[in-house]
């Protein structure tokens, strides 16, 4: 997968006209992108920053049918997710994790009715099923987080749900756009729509971020991926187009393993606030998190405001009884839910569904909105369902059901950090032949070794070195101080494999720790 791979063909043939063409390289547009390649249509995705750069490199990692929306009636959407967590895990186990939840209960009703909840959620999984849920005592519910608050602990539920690595998921899915015959750009910006004297949209004008070069490309059909950037892509088709999306403002923050012992996740299902709560175990370290508050504005770096942080540590020192403070907190992430506006009498982000919608503006543009990382493959089946009538395209039947997903390897090994990389692993290895030194780690704080950066420029077309700390490696989002001191490493490592100045590792360090000033807390 190599950007200049890309590049080359849509400068080779200006003419060509693609079948589809897909704005957003998150976890939407890149869902598209492997339906559509995998169909055999022509396809080309561009991303204006890094494919996950926005929504889909901060989520909670949890691929599950959702036992909230289960508990506000919305039946269908969890089952339809339920069913996408089973295949997620079926097309990519070395990135999905059967995961343990326990919902801790403080009040003698508490048990018995979650354990009633999670039968029924059990029930709709059917045979994609990850596993059954059960009560366990207090002492139980002790052993297996023995680091719970034990007083007036009446017991637990312990349910089962999915577990993945989002940037990683996205990175493999745009290997797997690249594989079936689809060409994928990041750092590929869409700066206007083309449209025929009809005013119908018959392409998009973008702009290489890297060269500032600007680009006219023609497609049959143009969909718009780009979560909370909906409107300002249907504002480039109808410059009166009103608002359709509220951003909600989801934080997490992440602490060291010795907060929550054992291999079991937390769900505290009704917060002070009435949200759901997670302190999930993920790569050596525990994410706790998150909240829901509604934002105007979407940016590509959302800031964790000091509320947020204050609430979740509050929240955890309800449940834990080594509660977490701001100095133990190794990294801060918001992220911003592509809601869809709401429906009437819904006034609070938290009731609004996170089903998705896949709307048509009369110019032919298609858009996706809402949804979640859980069901991007339905999400992308929808989507290019609506292109084959749209674009007139020759109707071929979707194949992603039971398609693997770049990286897929039946049984893992979940041996150390590089089981991530699942098919690709002996390759990685591999690398320390060429070089001996790129065997070494890069920090003692966390397991990431020279050789991934040097295999993340190769294939997963990483392009700066925060493209490569913060979605090919997940360092600043496991240890965001550890992570500004590998940036030297790091960017001298791509300076070379890239053929970079001097100048060029300077400014990647500067720009990187920039960046990652707001994941850490002071
Ligand atoms: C806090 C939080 C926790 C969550 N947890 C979970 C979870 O545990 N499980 C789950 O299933 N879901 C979860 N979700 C939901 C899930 O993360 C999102 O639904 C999903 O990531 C949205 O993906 P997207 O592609 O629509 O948006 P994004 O990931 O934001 O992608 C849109 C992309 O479009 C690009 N773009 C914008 N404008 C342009 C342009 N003009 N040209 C080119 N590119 C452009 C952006 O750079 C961006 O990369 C969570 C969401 C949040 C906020």
């Amino acid at each position: 997968m190599k950007r200049s791979r890309s590049i080359k063909q849509i400068e080779k043939k200006p003419d060509l006209v693609w079948d589809v063409l897909i704005v957003g390289g998150g976890a939407t547009g890149l869902g598209a992108g492997v339906d559509a390649a995998s169909r055999g249509y022509s396809t080309l995705l561009l991303e204006q920053h890094d494919f996950a750069k926005g929504t889909s490199s901060r989520s909670t990692k949890l691929v599950h049918g959702g036992v909230r929306y289960l508990a506000q009636g919305d039946i269908s959407l969890v089952l339809e997710a339920l069913e996408e967590r089973g295949l997620l895990r079926q097309n990519a186990p070395h990135l999905f994790k059967n995961l343990k939840f326990i919902i801790p209960s403080y009040d003698w009703w508490g048990g018995p009715f979650y354990a009633v909840g999670m039968k029924v959620y059990d029930m709709m999984s059917g045979k994609l099923d990850l596993g059954k849920s059960e009560y366990l005592s207090s002492d139980e519910t002790m052993e297996a987080i023995p680091n719970l608050i034990k007083e007036d602990l009446k017991g637990g539920v312990v349910y089962h749900d999915g577990q993945f690595d989002d940037a990683r998921l996205a990175v493999n899915l745009a290997q797997t756009i690249n594989e079936n015959g689809g060409f994928v750009c990041n750092y590929f910006r869409v700066t206007g729509l083309m449209k025929d004297a009809e005013g119908m949209v018959i392409g998009v004008k973008a702009q290489d971020m890297e060269t500032d070069k600007m680009y006219k490309i023609r497609a049959k059909t143009v969909i718009n991926a780009t979560g909370v950037f909906v409107d300002e892509v249907l504002r480039m088709d109808k410059s009166s187009h009103r608002d359709t999306i509220v951003p909600s403002q989801g934080v997490h923050i992440v602490l060291d393993k010795s907060f929550l012992k054992g291999d079991y996740a937390i769900m505290i299902p009704k917060t002070s606030d009435g949200r759901v709560l997670f302190a999930v175990p993920w790569h050596g370290k525990v994410i706790v998190g998150t909240t829901d508050t509604p934002v105007k504005n979407p940016v590509l770096e959302p800031i964790a405001q000091d509320e947020e942080i204050d609430f979740i540590l509050k929240t955890a020192a309800d449940y834990l009884s080594k509660s977490p403070k701001r100095s133990d907190v190794l990294s801060v992430f918001a992220g911003l839910r592509p809601l869809a506006a709401p429906e009437k009498g819904k006034t609070e982000t938290k009731e609004i569904s996170r089903g998705h919608k896949i709307s048509v503006s009369l110019s032919g543009l298609i858009t996706v909105s809402g949804g979640k990382w859980t069901t991007y493959r339905k999400m992308g089946q929808d989507a290019i369902d609506k292109a084959i009538l749209l674009g007139g395209l020759e109707k071929k039947p979707c194949v992603t059901h039971q398609m693997p997903i770049h990286g897929y390897v039946k049984n893992i090994s979940r041996k150390g950090h590089l089981y991530v990389y699942g098919s690709d692993l002996p390759k990685i290895l591999g690398l320390f032949e060429e070089n001996q030194e790129w065997k070494d780690q890069i920090h003692p704080n966390l397991p990431y070794l020279k050789a991934e950066v040097i295999w993340a420029i190769r294939n997963e077309m990483a392009r700066t070195v925060e493209d490569v700390l913060a979605r090919r490696m997940r360092a600043l989002f496991l240890d965001a101080r550890t992570s500004v001191e590998m940036a030297e490493t790091v960017a001298e490592l791509m300076a070379k494999e890239m053929h970079q100045k001097y100048s060029w590792t300077k400014k990647q360090i500067k720009d990187y720790t920039k960046v990652a000033q707001a994941y850490i807390l002071y």
